[in-house]
């Protein structure tokens, strides 16, 4: 194996990597590396309805979407799954998955416990669920208190969710302390890497049964030794 992770000659469906955690964990900056730093990963970009953050753009880290604009796209079955956060709308669109995975793609989504909970009923074979959790409940404050566009208000309603989205930690295939961001991402490439041998997934059939033939042959010319054959 390379000693990126990456096995490009050989065929394998994507991994879809499911990362959640309280907002101001982490994860998004989790995400964000996973993809720059590693080939072969990709981001699934939501659709909401809440404003963008400075710095935030259309199409890279959200489809920014009118209420309406949502409503229609629930209405033409446009996403996988689709939930309601902090009164606000996020979903999936089914557009950033299917065909990414048939092509060996790892793709990340980054959702909420119950979009990672509708994923891995929809998906089960394709999922792997990572959950990120903060080191302390005040350095999740000061997290999100530190974050581009923080105000009070939005910050304590994320601080008065945390505890139900750290409720529904035992869900998840992973979970990580995001104490050191170093450690955190290492530990989830780690995680990634590991996912993408899953024998399920390898598409390692074919590699096999010319296996299988070689060994037959083997057997026999071993066999034929012991005989004296071939001396
Ligand atoms: P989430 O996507 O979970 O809401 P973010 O990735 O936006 O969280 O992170 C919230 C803030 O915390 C950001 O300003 C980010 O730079 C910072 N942050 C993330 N991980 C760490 C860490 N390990 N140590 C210190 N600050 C961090
Ligand atoms: P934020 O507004 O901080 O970007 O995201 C708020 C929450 O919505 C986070 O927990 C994030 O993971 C979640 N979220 C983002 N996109 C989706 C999505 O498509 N589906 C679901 N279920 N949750 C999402």
């Amino acid at each position: 194996m390379s000693s990126d992770g990456q096995n490009q000659h050989r065929p394998r469906r994507g991994v879809m990597f499911v990362i959640s955690s309280p907002s101001g964990a982490g994860k998004t900056t989790l995400c964000r590396r996973l993809i720059s730093e590693v080939p072969g990963v990709q981001l699934s970009v939501s659709a909401t309805t809440r404003s963008p953050r400075p710095g935030e753009a259309d199409g890279a880290d959200y489809h920014f979407r009118s209420v309406e604009q949502f409503e229609d796209m629930i209405d033409r079955d446009e996403f996988l799954e689709w939930a309601k956060v902090f009164k606000n709308f996020y979903g999936t669109p089914r557009s950033e998955v299917e065909a990414r995975l048939v092509a060996g793609t790892d793709v990340v989504f980054d959702v909420d416990w119950q979009g990672a909970r509708a994923l891995k009923t929809i998906r089960p074979g394709d999922v792997c669920s990572v959950f990120i959790l903060p080191p302390s409940l005040a350095q999740l404050k000061q997290r999100l208190e530190g974050r581009p566009g923080a105000d009070e208000k939005s910050v304590q309603s994320r601080l008065d969710g945390a505890g139900q989205d750290i409720l529904r930690w035992g869900e998840y295939d992973y979970a990580i302390v995001n104490d050191n961001l170093d450690t955190a991402f290492a530990e989830l490439r780690a995680i990634l890497y590991v996912e993408r041998n899953k024998r399920a997934r390898a598409s390692l059939g074919i590699a096999v049964d010319q296996l299988l033939k070689d060994a037959r042959v083997a057997t026999k010319t071993q066999s034929g030794s012991a005989t004296g054959e071939g001396h």
